[in-house]
């Protein structure tokens, strides 16, 4: 109970990531044995969930992250970077940019990286197509059926070229300009040049 005490205090009694007021716990991060308040964080309801479950991550819930990512608490810093690398992989490039602006001193970061490092090499699987053939970087695909592109009114039609496709750290999507426009399209929806 001193943990969750501290942690109202610190965090004026709302969720550390979202600011939300309603069921709050305590979120230990790992690696912590629960034996501290500076390892841990403040976490609603829709957070905890969010977090446990890193295959359906809600984007616009994670848009939380702007803010909370300028937290001077290290804890904090380090779940918005763990979850923004999330998102990342989940195909959200906004959340790239906020990475790009997050700057952890070095003792934080090599506790986020902890668990990130993880999760990148369990992810180090080759990228492959629609019919099995790896895909490196800088190969030209084309798209195979009409993709709408999240967060705005492109469609990816069917048969469209990507030059120069880039690998992410998720083997299911790769990075390629479409109309301009740098879009995350799913690997499987593809086929080499
Ligand atoms: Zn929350």
């Amino acid at each position: 109970m001193a943990i969750l005490k501290a942690l109202t205090e610190r965090s004026g009694n709302q969720c550390e990531l979202c600011a939300a007021t309603d069921t709050l716990s305590v979120y230990d991060v790992p690696p912590s044995d629960g034996a501290d308040s500076d390892k841990a964080v403040l976490v609603c309801a829709t957070c905890a969930a969010q977090i446990a479950d890193t295959d359906n991550m809600d984007g616009n819930h994670w848009r939380c992250l702007n803010d909370a990512m300028w937290s001077q608490v290290p804890a904090v810093q380090v779940m918005a970077f763990r979850q923004l690398n999330m998102l990342v992989n989940n195909g959200q490039t906004w959340a790239q940019d906020l990475l790009d602006m997050l700057y952890l001193d070095e003792e934080t970061q090599a506790w986020a990286d902890l668990v990130v490092a993880k999760v990148a090499a369990e992810q180090g699987e080759a990228c492959y197509d629609e019919l099995g053939v790896k895909l490196s970087a800088g190969d030209n695909v084309y798209i195979i059926k009409d993709l709408d592109v999240k967060g705005s009114s492109l469609v990816a039609k069917r048969g469209t070229t990507v030059r120069g496709i880039s690998l992410t750290n998720n083997p299911e999507h790769i990075e390629g300009r479409v109309d301009g426009q740098r879009i995350v399209i799913i690997s499987k929806y593809v086929r080499k040049v």
